[in-house]
């Protein structure tokens, strides 16, 4: 749509071992945002040095890339209108014990790194984030008939 957003969100892989990933992805559906582009990838070294690039110095760095390659991750590109800041929101502050309750953080997990969900936190970040995870032809535009109910005027 036009006047929508889009967005880049990984489901962690603790979200995998612990069998939430459906429950993640459920969250995301149910506030209207429209799944664009989705797989299951491996993150490798060089890719987080990239997406992780902002805390390579951090003492927990290296504990944070290799939880990230526990597993593949589920990596999808979701639209909506402001679906950076509202993707954000849903998912909740960084550390699990300080987001505020109903969040997917909040409710699903307890510790860092393994907070479950990672998404990009401004339209900069997600224009990379989105190209550093698909290729053109794995996004995908299409009508959806509850569209008009979550980018419309109100029907
Ligand atoms: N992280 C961590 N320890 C910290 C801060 C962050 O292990 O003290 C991990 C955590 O998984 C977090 C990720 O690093 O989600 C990226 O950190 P960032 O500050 O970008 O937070 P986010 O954007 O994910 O909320
Ligand atoms: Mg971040």
């Amino acid at each position: 749509m036009a006047n929508a957003e889009r967005t880049l969100v990984l489901i962690k892989p603790d979200a995998l071992q612990r069998e939430l990933a459906g429950e993640v992805l459920s969250r995301f559906e149910k506030k209207g945002l429209k799944i664009v582009a989705l797989k299951l990838t491996n993150l490798d070294d060089s890719t987080l040095q990239e997406h992780y690039g902002h805390l390579a110095d951090k003492p927990f760095f290296a504990d944070l890339k290799s939880f990230m390659m526990q597993t593949p991750v589920i990596a999808m590109i979701l639209e909506g209108l402001g679906a950076i800041d509202e993707v954000r929101k849903i998912v909740g502050a960084t550390n699990p014990r300080e987001a505020d309750a109903g969040t997917i953080r909040a409710d699903l997990s307890m510790n860092v790194p393994s907070n479950m969900v990672h998404a990009s936190d401004s339209p900069e970040n997600a224009e990379i984030e989105m190209k550093r995870f698909f290729k053109d032809d794995e996004v995908f535009t299409y009508v959806k008939l509850t569209d008009k109910y979550h980018f419309g005027e109100g029907v």
